[in-house]
């Protein structure tokens, strides 16, 4: 295995309290919702809140040291995806769901040209944006959860003239299966359409090249979020054109974004200052930019190297239990080929009675449900649509007990070897049923909670 690197990580050997009155440190396999920060972006922020102060325009010193702070942050973002700031701008925002909103609605769309084109593999954060402003053309996966390309070709080809944007995740949160995409990014280019890249799960992962804009393959907009880097300070990020965010008007109004208001005139600043309304998040950029820092010292090749191995363990470990489905790519020979995500379910068992097992009586923290992914699950699972409409139904009358939903256990780069064989000890005994607590399922929520769960939040954690 691979050099352990845990050592980057904070809080790794936290204990938490398990059902049977014992306690043990904490297993995150949830890093595909949220990522632990990294000990280097707690010192980047101690460091840097001696300074802290206002940024722009603020005249003394410690406003100074916070702009430069700032104004280095986004020169970060930049170079980690090698986006060339003479074309591209870099807008800090709270994540990839307001970056992706914020492309929406700043995107010039024409009455000729309005046709985005999306797979059925999209988190909700890109697709429901652009719903709003655009009509919205989905192409199909394989049964097996992948882009299908040949689809998306038809697609391309039948809304050719129309078609204002190609927005596709790098990697499916569910899946972790990866997108061609400089090979899209061609395809939109060559009939005259442009690309927006959902980098939320792609960018702790993967290396992503921007390149230059007269390159075909080049990407137009990528978005990402911090929390799913290591630095979670409330910061997200959309690289953009700057020739497309330099024209039109912010949809936030208000200080840090205009040269000058009269009573009846307003000249907006440039990018990227145009779209950044407010006061910033100076303390989540500088964030940002640290763990960008961290994970260059390591190096992405690494960083996919390592979770790779897991990818491979994890798999060959759950494809020899028996009563596990596992979707998407069960191969661990094909790991190095996508993202360390593992969406499973147990014959027999609720995704949300098996997760609650994982948490209370493993210590282990996994994620369950839909993950904002809806019509990929149900896709993926095969749910008729008779079955859909009843579940619909049931949500409607507040019964969450029957959504389907699975299981999904993602990696980071501080996992190891052995946290995988304590999940697959877990599994187990789901599995064979030797589970210890006696749960029942709340019909809001669908959660499961064992009986004799008393523990007080606050011995944990003050506020
Ligand atoms: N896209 C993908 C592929 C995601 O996995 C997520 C988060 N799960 C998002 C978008 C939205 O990210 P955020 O919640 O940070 O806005």
């Amino acid at each position: 295995m691979n050099k352990n690197h845990r050592n980057l990580f904070v809080g790794l050997d936290t204990p938490v309290p398990l059902l049977n009155g014992s306690s043990r440190t904490y297993i995150n396999l949830d890093n595909a919702a949220s990522t632990p920060s990294m000990a280097a972006v707690k010192k980047a922020v101690d460091d840097f809140l001696p300074y802290y102060s206002s940024v722009h325009r603020g005249t003394g010193f410690k406003s100074q040291v916070s702009t430069y702070a700032y104004d280095q942050s986004r020169h970060s973002v930049l170079d980690f995806i090698s986006a060339n700031e003479r074309n591209y701008t870099c807008i800090f925002g709270k994540n990839t769901t307001e970056a992706i909103n914020l492309l929406a609605h700043r995107f010039p769309f024409s009455a000729a040209r309005n046709v985005v084109l999306i797979s059925g593999m999209e988190h909700h954060s890109n697709d429901l944006p652009w719903r709003g402003v655009a009509r919205v053309v989905h192409a199909g996966t394989t049964p097996d959860g992948r882009l299908d390309e040949a689809d998306f070709d038809t697609q391309l080809e039948r809304y050719a003239d129309r078609l204002a944007l190609v927005a596709i995740t790098g990697a499916s949160n569910v899946t972790g299966l990866l997108n061609p995409v400089h090979r899209l990014a061609e395809k939109a280019h060559r009939v005259g359409a442009q690309i927006a890249l959902d980098a939320a799960q792609l960018a702790p992962h993967r290396k992503i090249e921007m390149l230059d804009l007269d390159d075909p393959a080049h990407l137009d907009y990528v978005s990402i979020s911090a929390h799913k880097m290591y630095a979670p300070f409330g910061t997200g990020a959309l690289v953009a054109r700057k020739d497309v965010f330099a024209k039109g008007e912010p949809i936030y109004r208000g200080g840090g974004e205009v040269e000058l208001v009269t009573l009846d005139q307003v000249v907006w600043s440039q990018p990227p200052e145009r779209d950044e309304a407010g006061s910033p998040n100076t303390v989540g950029a500088v964030a940002l930019a640290a763990a960008i820092l961290q994970l260059e010292q390591v190096g992405l090749a690494q960083v996919a190297a390592h979770e790779a191995e897991l990818t491979a363990y994890a798999l060959t470990r759950i494809n020899r239990l028996a009563g596990i489905t596992v979707y998407g790519d069960a191969n661990p020979g094909s790991a190095a080929e996508r993202l360390g995500v593992i969406p499973i379910n147990v014959a027999g068992i609720s995704h949300y009675l098996a997760a609650a097992i994982l948490g209370y009586e493993f210590g282990i923290g996994v994620r369950n449900g839909c993950f904002c992914a809806h019509p990929y699950l149900l896709h993926l699972m095969g749910v008729q649509e008779e079955q859909s409409q009843l579940v619909r139904q049931q949500i409607i009358s507040h019964d969450r007990r029957f959504v389907p939903g699975m299981l999904r256990i993602s990696f980071g780069l501080y996992n190891t070897v052995e946290e995988i064989d304590a999940l697959v000890e877990g599994l187990d005994c789901i599995v064979r049923g030797k589970y210890r607590g006696k749960y029942s399922q709340d019909m809001a929520s669908g959660e499961f909670l064992p009986k004799g769960w008393h523990v007080r939040y606050e011995d944990f954690y003050q506020t």
